[in-house]
């Protein structure tokens, strides 16, 4: 198994191991989409290789190209990105294509800004453009199982946990904080 190349030993937790059937999520913003098919069709032997998801009509057009089934999540405007950015959470999601496009405002733009930060925060890499894509797709990595280490998540998961925020509490520090009356 190939292990993330550094910082090992300060990690906090390894992801359960990425297999080499990998979980691939695709999105591709309107402008970018003829960009995504040609780039699905020339890569179509690698792709197929691995479970496939997408934004609604992003996996429309790929089930098309590729002949193979995708699961087709909601359109991102409606929601897609989001289920993507779930999936991330919940470790469903190995490897991420998303051609989104810098030349025009969407009006999901938050629900893009959300699934590119999940993506960083959960260690998957991403392409968000075509040589970025290449260099991924070829990757010895993508037929090999991957051990993903995550950073130590403990110190957010328990940062309450030597704090009892009681009604007393509260109340008490309400009464130090207020001014004393004349
Ligand atoms: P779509 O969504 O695949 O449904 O077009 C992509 C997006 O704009 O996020």
């Amino acid at each position: 198994m190939v292990t993330n190349s550094t910082n090992t030993a300060a990690a906090g937790n390894a992801a359960p191991a990425v297999h080499p059937r990998k979980h691939i999520a695709l999105v591709a913003h309107d402008n970018k989409k003829k960009d995504l098919m040609e780039w699905a069709r020339y890569n179509k032997g690698s792709l197929i290789k691995h479970d496939l998801c997408a934004t609604g009509t992003t996996g429309s057009l790929l089930e098309k190209v590729l002949g193979v089934e995708v699961n087709k999540l909601k359109s991102g405007p409606l929601g897609g990105d989001q289920q993507v950015g779930a999936l991330i959470a919940e470790g469903l999601v190995d490897f991420i294509i998303f051609f989104w496009d810098p030349l025009q405002p969407q009006p999901h733009d938050p629900d893009v800004k959300a699934l590119l930060r999940l993506a960083v925060v959960w260690n998957i890499p991403v392409a968000c453009n075509r040589a970025t894509a290449d260099f991924m797709i070829s990757s010895p990595l993508m037929s090999e199982s991957y051990e993903r280490i995550l950073p130590d998540f403990a110190p957010h998961v328990n940062r309450f946990d030597d704090r009892l925020l009681l009604p007393e509490t509260l109340e008490q520090k309400e009464n130090d904080l207020a001014p004393e009356s004349a």
